[in-house]
C-alpha cells in the first residue's frame, strides 16, 4: 500500500464546488481514504462503515491500534444513531456546540464497528462546523471516521501542505481547503457518567461547558503526566504534537523565560548547535536581537490571546522541523479558555519535561 498516487484539489472553503464533493465521497464509499478542512485541524477521512478502511486510516497515520477514530457527522440526529442510549447531557451539550470543535463520547451502538473504538464499550462523535466536512460527510452517506491527518505523534495538520508532508502516497486524495480557524482539535467530553469529564481539551472552553452544564471535571491525564493505569482516553497517553528535536517547556515570568532562553540559545551555539523558541509576545519581545545567528524566534501571541496562539501553535512547531533546529524551547499562554488546550499540546509535545525558570 506504500506508494498511492495522490491528488491534491483546491476547494472553496465558503462554497464548496459539488463536484469535487462528489468525488470526494465516491472514492470514500469506495473504500478510499480523503484528507479534508475542518474548523479545527486538517482530518483523514474513511468511511466509518467499512472496517477495512478504518485499517487503512492506522496503517497511513501509524497510529497506535488502541487508539480510537472520533466519527464526524452532518446532523446532529445521527448522534442517536451511533449510541446506545443518550445520556441527557448529550443533548445539551451537542445542541449548544454543534457544529462545532466538541467530541461527545456516548455508550456505542451495537453496530460501530470495533475499528472505530479500538474495542472500547463508548464511541466519540462530532458535528464539525466546515463547509467542505459537512458536505463531505452528507454526500458520503454515513458517518465518516476522521483522526487528524498527520502521522501519529507528529504536530496536527493546519494546512493542506502539511497533510500533503505525512501522507502523500498514502491516501488517495486531499481536499485543501486552506488553512483551519481553530488551530488545535476538538474538546473531547466523556458524557457517559454522572457529570461530564473533559478528556482532552480543544476548542471549546471548559468555562464554556461549565456555563452550560454546572460542574464539569477534567480528567487527570490533562496537563499531568500520562497515568500507569489504563488511559480513559487513550490518544492522551503518547508523546504527540511533537517536534522532531527534542523540546523543553519552560514555565515562569516573561523576564525568567527569556533569559533562560538566551543562556540556552548561546550554550547551544557554543557547541555548533541551533535552537528554535516557540514563544509567546512576551518573551517574544524580550527575545528579539539577542539570540545567536542561527537561532529561530516563532512567537505565537500576547498570553491573553489564547484563541491566536492556538491558530499557530502547530504552524510553528512543523517550522521548527523544516529548519531542522537541535532543540526547541516552549512558552505557554494562561491556561484559560482554549489556552488550556494550548498548554496540553506543549506539555505532550515536549514529552512533559517542565523547567520552571
Ligand atoms: P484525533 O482523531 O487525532 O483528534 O484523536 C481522537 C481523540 O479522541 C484521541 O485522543 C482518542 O483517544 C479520543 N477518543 C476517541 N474515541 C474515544 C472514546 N470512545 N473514548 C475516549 N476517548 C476517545
Ligand atoms: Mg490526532
Amino acid at each position: 500500500m506504500d506508494s498511492l498516487p495522490t491528488r491534491l484539489l483546491r476547494v472553496n472553503p465558503l462554497q464548496p464546488d459539488p463536484g469535487i464533493i462528489r468525488e470526494a465521497a465516491a472514492i470514500l464509499r469506495a473504500g478510499g481514504l480523503v484528507a479534508f478542512p475542518t474548523e479545527t485541524v486538517y482530518g483523514l477521512g474513511a468511511l466509518a462503515t467499512d472496517r477495512q478502511a478504518l485499517r487503512r486510516i492506522f496503517a497511513a497515520k501509524g497510529r497506535p491500534a488502541d487508539n480510537p477514530l472520533i466519527l464526524h457527522v452532518a446532523h446532529p440526529q445521527e448522534l442517536a444513531t451511533l449510541a446506545r442510549e443518550l445520556p441527557p447531557a448529550a443533548w445539551t451539550l451537542a445542541r449548544a456546540f454543534w457544529p462545532g470543535p466538541l467530541t461527545l463520547v456516548v455508550p456505542r451502538a451495537p453496530q460501530v464497528p470495533d475499528e472505530a473504538t479500538a474495542g472500547l464499550p463508548t464511541v466519540a462523535v462530532r458535528l464539525p462546523d466546515h463547509p467542505v466536512a459537512r458536505a463531505l460527510i452528507e454526500a458520503a452517506g454515513a458517518a465518516v471516521a476522521a483522526p487528524s491527518a498527520n502521522t501519529s505523534g507528529r504536530p496536527s495538520p493546519t494546512t493542506a501542505q502539511d497533510v500533503w508532508e505525512d501522507l502523500a502516497g498514502k491516501v488517495e486524495l486531499i481536499l485543501d481547503g486552506g488553512p483551519t480557524g481553530v488551530g488545535v482539535e476538538s474538546t473531547v467530553v466523556d458524557v457517559t457518567g454522572p457529570h461530564p469529564v473533559v478528556l482532552r481539551p480543544g476548542g471549546v472552553s471548559v468555562e464554556a461547558l461549565e456555563g452550560l452544564v454546572g460542574r464539569v471535571t477534567i480528567d487527570p491525564a490533562v496537563e499531568g503526566k500520562p497515568l500507569d493505569g489504563p488511559a480513559r482516553s487513550p490518544g492522551m497517553k503518547y508523546r504527540h504534537y511533537a517536534p522532531q528535536a527534542p523540546a523543553l517547556l519552560l514555565e515562569g515570568s516573561p523576564e525568567a523565560i527569556a533569559r533562560r532562553v538566551v543562556e540556552l540559545a548561546w550554550e547551544a551555539a557554543r557547541e555548533g548547535r541551533r535552537v528554535g523558541a516557540v514563544v509567546m509576545a512576551e518573551e517574544g519581545s524580550l527575545l528579539e536581537g539577542r539570540l545567536p545567528d542561527g537561532a529561530v524566534l516563532r512567537i505565537l501571541a500576547s498570553r491573553d490571546a489564547p484563541e491566536e496562539a492556538a491558530h499557530r501553535l502547530y504552524g510553528a512547531l512543523r517550522a521548527m522541523d523544516r529548519l531542522g533546529v537541535d532543540r526547541v524551547l516552549l512558552a505557554a499562554p494562561e491556561a484559560r479558555g482554549v489556552g488550556l488546550a494550548v498548554r496540553d499540546r506543549m506539555y505532550r509535545a515536549a514529552g512533559w519535561r517542565v523547567e520552571q525558570v
